[in-house]
């Protein structure tokens, strides 16, 4: 199980038992899990279980209440989270990034242990009704008053926006982008729960800020750095994706082919037609180059090295081998797969949803063409 990242003999320990209670999770709460993510509810006391038995805070170090791991943790946590189509820890993950690279010691002990914990709940504010893969039309507006600052935009597509208790959110300053951690309890903010196809479990929200008066102490990181702010995050967060990705992609499979091996369609079984075996073949062959790919930028960042273009080269190849599996697992199962009890249509639509959020796959083709194009002859590519 993830050889490539099983370095010594107590990652490899401590992976087969991450991999062993994150599967246990799903089985026992299956019913739970279905239900909230058909209602688009999202499950706040299973992703406290989820915090208690250490798999929210993989970044966090141990005296802030986390895991203490690197991004193989990361990785191999978000990708069982796909497997078993269990609440995702994704945006917490974030928001340890963002406080870890960029918090003072005072914003880090006031929401550090309980993002990890899963008892302080996180969100993102950044996209905006005009803005999203760039953020040259965004409106948001941070304006200095006295030593506060009061914050003023409009939000979208906000996963866990109505029920979270802090956010992340994005204006533009006199000094350019900048992003302060806000309390969801302060006076002038709204929110209205939206519905999206996908990742129903962290669900979506419009937040709305109305002058929202923050003190300076929740400035994140310099103002007008917001764009380093962002990329910070983004380029390791890359890989939670890829990995919840991959997870989402072995999970269609696996339920196609368990389904599929047993269906008898004339004298054979579905998975004793060769052109069935090659779609198989080619979909786990598309998985396994992706979590190469993903596994190869875990090491190279946990090695402190620039990882941008692997972590976007990683989440490039994962899109296309979870939308390769999703499809294969529709083949294998036929009229079975088309009705909203089984699971393959949620999965279709959590890759759909990943496919665009946290940087769409026009985004990363975008990186990777500039990369190559500024490099002719490939010889700082990694
Ligand atoms: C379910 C869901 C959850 C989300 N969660 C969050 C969240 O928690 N917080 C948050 O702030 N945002 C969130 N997002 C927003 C997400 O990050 C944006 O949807 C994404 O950045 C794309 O922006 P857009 O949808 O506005 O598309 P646009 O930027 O309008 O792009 C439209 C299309 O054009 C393509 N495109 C854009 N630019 C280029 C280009 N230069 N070259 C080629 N093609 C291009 C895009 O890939 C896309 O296919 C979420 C979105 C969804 C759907």
């Amino acid at each position: 199980m993830y050889p490539t990242l099983c370095t010594d003999a107590a990652k490899a320990a401590w992976i087969e038992t991450a991999a062993a209670d994150l599967a246990a999770f799903g089985e026992r709460h299956r019913k739970e899990l279905d239900a909230a993510n058909r209602d688009g509810r999202f499950p706040k006391e299973l992703y406290t279980e989820l915090g208690r038995l250490g798999y929210l805070g993989p970044l966090v170090p141990v005296e802030y209440g986390g895991l203490g791991g690197g991004i193989a943790e990361y990785v191999v946590i978000s990708e069982e989270v796909g497997r078993h189509g269990l609440v995702s820890g994704q945006i917490a993950a974030q928001g340890q990034r963002w406080l870890l690279n960029w918090g003072t010691e005072e914003q880090k002990d006031r929401w550090l242990r309980g993002i990890a914990t899963g008892e302080a709940v996180f969100s993102e504010s950044i996209s905006e009704k005009n803005a999203g893969s760039s953020f040259k039309a965004m409106k948001s507006t941070a304006v200095r008053d006295g030593g506060d600052w009061l914050l003023t935009g409009s939000k979208t597509h906000v996963n866990l926006g109505a029920d979270c208790d802090v956010t992340l959110f994005y204006a533009i300053a006199e000094e350019g982008l900048t992003s302060f951690l806000v309390d969801m309890s302060l006076p002038g903010i709204t929110t209205a729960v939206t519905d999206p196809v996908g990742l129903r479990l962290i669900r979506t929200a419009d937040v709305e800020f109305d002058r929202v008066r923050v003190p300076d102490s929740a400035r994140l990181g310099p103002a007008g750095a917001g764009l380093r702010t962002f990329l910070s995050t983004f380029n390791i967060s890359r890989l939670g994706n890829a990995s919840e990705l991959i997870g989402l992609g072995r999970r269609a499979l696996e339920l196609g082919l368990r389904y599929a091996t047993t269906r008898e369609v004339g004298d054979t079984t579905v998975t004793g037609f060769q052109g069935i075996q090659w779609m198989v073949a080619d979909a786990w062959t598309a998985l396994q180059a992706a979590s190469l790919a993903r596994d190869d930028a875990a090491l190279a960042g946990e090695r402190g090295e620039d990882v941008a273009l692997r972590t976007t080269t990683a989440k490039r190849l994962a899109i296309t081998a979870a939308e390769q599996a999703s499809d294969t697992a529709y083949s294998l199962v036929g009229g079975h797969g088309l009705y909203f009890d089984t699971p393959y249509t949620d999965i279709l639509h959590d890759i759909k949803v990943l496919k665009v959020a946290g940087g769409s796959n026009e985004i990363m083709r975008n990186y990777i063409a500039r990369r190559v194009l500024n490099d002719p002859g490939h010889e700082g590519l990694a």
